[in-house]
């Protein structure tokens, strides 16, 4: 289903009005978690400023140690609510269980899959059946053929409004946090129809690699990237280090808006 074989254009998914694919650049930014309704605010404005047109925010945080904050759940969520209803951006949003897909839908306007649940089957179906875009995040142990195959359970389900993202992957190499793998834009959107979108804040894990990533990614032919902003990294409650701050605003629209998206 998800394969170009038999689907040779590239498929173009709407999220809350904003289309994700071939002939646009979409950026999504905002916080790694919703901690406040100041702060989710203040994030959405910066992402507002850098020209992005959705607004992420994590209210439930698969985190690697069960003592970090692991996200305000619901109220998270009527925050983003919030946020939405004073920005009009609609809100990208991840679920990590299969019995929260509902709550978590009755919010989003679009569901992500995160690379820790990228092949947690039962998770897969649920998000396929519940009538949101879903975005797919590569796990950082997956190949492209596994990523796809994942991608294929959602489909399955009769949802095609999915969106694959490349997030980096575990390697070898410990000076960033995962390896950004930037052939697999180009190698996903040959093989499947879907639109590739990159993460070059987890994938680094590092504010300074964040935007020469970003120029990678839309010189590979990415159709979006998904950016972490924070109004205040040194206190952000999940992965401070890597989140854009004010200065890096102007910048990150200036490369937005000055490379054309591939078709
Ligand atoms: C995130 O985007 O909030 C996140 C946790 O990303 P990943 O699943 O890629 O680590």
């Amino acid at each position: 289903l998800v394969s170009r074989d038999n689907h040779p254009e590239r498929s173009t998914v709407r999220v809350g009005g904003v289309p994700i694919g071939p002939g646009t650049l979409t950026l999504i930014a905002g916080p790694c978690a919703v901690e406040t309704p100041e702060q989710t605010l203040a994030a959405a404005r910066m992402a507002e400023a850098a020209g992005a047109t959705l607004l992420r925010g994590g209210a439930y945080k698969p985190r690697t140690s069960p003592y970090a904050f692991q996200g305000l759940g619901e109220e998270g969520l009527r925050i983003l609510a919030d946020v939405r209803a004073e920005t009009g951006l609609p809100i990208v949003t991840e679920v990590v269980d299969a019995h929260d897909v509902e709550l978590v839908a009755s919010y989003a306007d679009m569901l992500q899959v995160g690379t820790r649940n990228a092949q947690n089957f039962a998770l897969l179906q649920a998000v396929g059946s519940v009538g949101r875009p879903v975005m797919l995040k590569r796990g950082m142990n997956a190949t492209i053929e596994e990523w796809l195959m994942a991608a294929e359970y959602i489909a399955q389900r009769g949802n095609l409004d999915i969106v694959l993202c490349e997030r980096g992957i575990r390697t070898f190499e410990t000076a960033t946090r995962n390896t950004l793998d930037i052939s697999a834009v180009p190698v996903a959107q040959r093989l499947s129809h879907l639109p590739v979108i990159v993460d070059p804040s987890h994938s680094g894990g590092r504010r300074d690699l964040v935007l020469p990533l970003t120029r990678s990614a839309i010189a590979a032919g990415a159709d979006g990237v998904i950016i972490d902003v924070h109004p205040h990294p040194e206190q952000a409650l999940c992965d401070g280090p890597q989140a854009l701050v004010d200065d890096d605003l102007a910048e990150l629209a200036g490369i937005m808006r000055d490379f054309p998206p591939l078709m």
